[in-house]
């Protein structure tokens, strides 16, 4: 079971009530700048719709669409990419709002 752990960091930051880098936004998803860059381009890809981690989408399409999100958005940052999905605790999940992290940028450093 998992924990209720409240509003989070994300959803506050959809609502615009803590400043992030918006690189990009439609009506279903944000990717933001990560705070702590662990690559030369960190972005993290979050869908609106709150879910506390990735397994909770049991929707094909809907999944889909937060895949072809992060794909569409980490293609204009760079060539190649990593995509990386951190899936509770154990999974290294610190914010358990679901979100996709793109690293990139290595090729350039
Ligand atoms: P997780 O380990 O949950 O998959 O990753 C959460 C990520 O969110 C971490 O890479 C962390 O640096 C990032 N993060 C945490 N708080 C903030 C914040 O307030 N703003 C931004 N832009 N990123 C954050």
């Amino acid at each position: 079971m998992t924990a209720n752990r409240g509003r989070t960091i994300f959803e506050r930051i959809i609502d615009r009530e803590i400043p992030a880098q918006i690189v990009f936004e439609d009506d279903d998803f944000i990717a933001i700048r990560d705070i702590a860059p662990k690559a030369p381009i960190h972005l993290l890809v979050i869908p609106k719709r709150h879910t506390e981690r990735v397994d909770e989408i049991t929707d094909a399409a809907e999944m889909g669409r937060l895949w072809l999100t992060a794909v569409k958005v980490a293609r204009e940052q760079a060539a190649d990419y990593r995509l990386v999905v951190n899936c509770g605790e154990g999974g290294g999940q610190v914010v358990f709002h679901t979100h996709i992290h793109i690293l990139a940028g290595w090729e350039k450093g």
